[in-house]
């Protein structure tokens, strides 16, 4: 039998580099298979190397809000590509994607660029330690906020289970610092700072945890945690990295507290004599925007989206405590390609798009998706339960999650892997590439038109028939 060209190249790829692929989950380990190398994607489409179409569901793990090659998005990066592709000095598109995310999230006053939601979450821990002068971080199990040493403690069983390396290479001093919490159940936070909580520099959670299927927050979770950290003097940290920007303009954070985005202040150059009363006056009006709010966090991670499909992420927070990072203050952070011209072009141009129109096509895309899949798995009697955020979702197949839910990750771990497993392939076979992990949301974007969605509903018939027998 011939080998298809994503098999060699997957062959070739495992000698050139461990396990053939530069992030693991791309490398299909738990559905099985080979990985489609991918050759092009375009609007709701990828192909792939062996000239195969699929309706692309993954979203290259978020940033694709738009869809795949947005043509607006392509020339400006191609303009800015044309005008120097690095330059380690400042430039107007910086301060200018750093306005248009203050805009959105008024809490975030002042933005720090940086180019991985791995950087943003890691420089936001540090900042947190430098201006808290404690040392240890709260986690919950099953959220995951990139690959830096601190943040890889998994979830151990019981109330307030200190953490454990998740990952060999953690030295066990580090991992001992991180707190691994259940998430959603706020008994277990306020044990944990009663017994910790002057040694506690922050909680980090997701706004929306997307990173073990879609568990959304239960009503009050994200003020509990607002409020014990504020009570404790530790600071949250709230990772968007994922919601920011896709699950609306000011990402789940701005779902659950209803703000809607407004427009910044403009600073004219002859306010430029006065910049101290400027940052009072830009912090002035941030305050007022979110004043009334549920909750506001201290500090903000994103990324994915803020990038369009290139590597920018970012965080934000006031500007008291963003003040305490280099230059300014004693935290150091620093990148060679932090604001790079291109990532900030691409950015710039994706959140410009991502308008009103654009935020109502995706929640109907997604919910059209939603019903049809609910529909279907329960016309072949296949016990399921569907999560969502906005326009982000995830199904848990299972008999014992469809009756009582999934609200941690102790739950989704009750779900059926097998099935998704089977499931996924049945979808691929039939054209729709989901994500290789039943851990991980579904992404839809402006670009699934109603030719795409009918291309997955004919993809669901058949593979719920298939899993089914
Ligand atoms: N935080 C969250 C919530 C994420 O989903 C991710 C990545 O999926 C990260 C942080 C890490 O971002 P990156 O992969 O860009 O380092």
């Amino acid at each position: 039998m011939s080998l298809t060209a994503s098999q060699s190249l997957f062959a070739r790829s495992q000698l050139a580099t461990p396990g053939g692929v530069n992030s693991p989950v791309r490398a299909f380990g738990s559905v099985g298979g080979t990985p489609s190398f991918i050759a092009d994607a375009k609007g709701p489409y990828v192909r792939d190397v062996d000239g195969r179409i699929y309706v692309d569901l993954v979203g290259t793990w978020g940033p694709a809000l738009l869809g795949h090659a947005h043509p607006e998005v392509v020339a400006t990066v191609t303009e800015a590509a044309a005008r120097g592709l690095s330059f380690g000095a400042p430039t107007a598109a910086e301060a200018e994607l750093a306005e248009a995310v203050t805009a959105r999230v008024p809490a975030a006053e002042q933005v720090r660029l940086v180019s991985t939601g791995t950087e943003a979450t890691m420089t936001a821990i540090r900042l947190a330690r430098g201006v808290t002068g404690r040392d240890l971080l709260v986690k919950f199990a099953g959220c995951y906020h990139g690959h830096s040493d601190s943040l890889l403690a998994q979830a151990g069983s019981g109330v307030a289970t200190q953490g454990l390396p998740g990952s060999a290479g953690v030295p066990a001093d580090i991992a001992a610092l991180t707190i691994v919490l259940p998430y959603n159940d706020e008994d277990a936070l306020r044990e944990c700072f009663a017994e910790h909580g002057r040694d506690i520099a922050a909680v980090i959670t997701e706004a929306c945890p997307a990173n073990m299927g879609i568990v959304p927050p239960a009503p009050g979770f994200n003020r509990a945690i607002r409020e014990v950290t504020r009570d404790h003097g530790a600071l949250m940290i709230t990772d968007e990295v994922l919601t920011g920007f896709r699950v609306s303009p000011a990402g789940f954070w701005g779902l659950e507290t209803g703000w809607r985005p407004a427009r910044l202040p403009a600073v004219l150059p002859s306010d430029l004599v006065g910049a101290e009363a400027m940052l009072e006056a830009r912090q002035e009006w941030c305050r007022g925007q979110v004043g009334d709010l549920d909750y506001v966090p201290d500090l903000f991670t994103f990324g994915k989206v803020i990038g369009g499909g290139m590597p920018l992420a970012a965080l934000g927070g006031s500007a008291e405590i963003m003040g305490h990072l280099a230059p300014l203050g004693p935290v150091y952070q620093a990148g060679t390609l932090s604001g790079n011209p291109l990532a900030t072009a691409a950015g710039l141009a994706t959140l410009k798009l991502a308008d009103d129109a654009c935020y109502a096509r995706v929640d109907a895309v997604a919910q059209s998706i939603r019903t049809y899949l609910s529909a279907t798995l329960s016309a072949h009697d296949i016990p399921h339960v569907i999560n969502s955020a906005g326009s982000l979702f995830s199904v848990f197949f299972g008999e014992e999650v469809a009756e009582s839910g999934v609200s941690s990750y102790a739950d989704a771990q009750r779900q059926d892997e097998d099935l998704y497993r089977a499931f996924f392939h049945a979808m691929r076979d039939a054209g729709v590439a989901l994500p290789p992990s039943c851990y991980e949301a579904w992404f839809v974007s402006r670009a699934h038109d109603d030719d795409a969605v009918a291309a997955i509903f004919t993809a669901i018939d058949t593979a719920v028939a298939e899993v089914a027998q």
